[in-house]
C-alpha cells in the first residue's frame, strides 16, 4: 500500500492556505472535523464541498480544490456554521477569503454569485441603498438570465414594492465610505469597483 505524506504541502499552496488563513484570521488546525458547521449550513444542497470538508481541504494543503469549488460562491454568509463551531473557527470569513482568492486567480464557478456581488455593492454605492429594480435589470443583463423572475415584476410594481423613480439616500458618500471600510478590513477593496453606476 502506497504511503501518502500529509506533511508535504508543495509550498505555493501552503503560501494559498496562509494568505486564505490571515484574510480569515482563523487557524485552521483549531479544528477537528465535527461537522456541526455543515450540519447547520442551511445551503449544503447546493453545495460541493461540506463547509467542513473546505476546512479539512485547507488543512490538507489542497487549496486548488477549494478554489474550484461552488461552496464559497454559495454560502449565503449567514454565520450559522461559525456560531455552532466548538472551536470558534470562523468558517464565514474563510468563505468568503477563499471567494477572493478564487477571483484573483481567474475563477469563479459560480459566475451569477460574482455578477450579484459586484452589481448589489455598486447599487448600493451609487444609491446609498438597494433599488432591486435597477439591480434586477443589471444582474439579469450581465448574467445572461434576461426572463429571471419577470414574471413577477407585474405583481411586485402594483404593490409598490419595485418602481421607476430611484430612492437615494441623503448620505450616500458615507455609505460608500463604510463599503470601503469593510471591504479594505478584508481584504476585498479590489473586488468592488467604484462608480460606474447610473442606475
Ligand atoms: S464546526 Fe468547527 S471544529 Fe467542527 S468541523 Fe466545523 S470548523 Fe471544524
Ligand atoms: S455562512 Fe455559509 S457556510 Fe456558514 S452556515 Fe451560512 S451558508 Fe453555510
Amino acid at each position: 500500500m502506497k504511503i501518502v505524506d500529509l506533511t508535504v504541502i508543495p509550498a505555493d499552496d501552503r503560501t494559498a492556505v496562509a494568505a486564505i488563513a490571515a484574510e480569515a484570521q482563523v487557524n485552521f488546525k483549531d479544528c477537528y472535523q465535527c461537522g456541526k458547521c455543515s450540519a447547520g449550513c442551511p445551503m449544503v444542497q447546493g453545495m460541493d464541498l461540506m463547509p467542513r470538508e473546505v476546512i479539512r481541504y485547507l488543512q490538507l494543503g489542497k487549496v486548488q480544490e477549494v478554489l474550484n469549488s461552488k461552496t464559497p460562491w454559495v454560502c449565503a454568509q449567514c454565520g450559522v456554521c461559525t456560531a455552532r463551531c466548538p472551536q470558534n473557527v470562523d468558517i464565514c470569513a474563510t468563505m468568503r477569503a477563499v471567494r477572493h482568492a478564487a477571483k484573483d486567480a481567474g475563477i469563479t464557478p459560480v459566475r451569477e454569485a460574482d455578477v450579484f456581488e459586484d452589481e448589489f455593492i455598486k447599487n448600493v454605492r451609487a444609491h446609498g441603498r438597494s433599488n432591486e429594480q435597477y439591480l434586477a435589470m443589471k444582474y439579469n443583463l450581465r448574467s445572461g438570465h434576461l426572463m429571471q423572475d419577470v414574471d413577477s415584476a407585474p405583481a411586485m410594481f402594483a404593490r409598490g414594492m419595485i418602481g421607476i423613480a430611484t430612492h437615494n439616500i441623503d448620505s450616500r458618500d458615507e455609505v460608500s465610505a463604510l463599503i470601503d471600510r469593510v471591504l479594505q478590513n478584508n481584504g476585498a477593496a479590489k473586488e468592488a469597483p467604484k462608480g460606474g453606476d447610473a442606475s
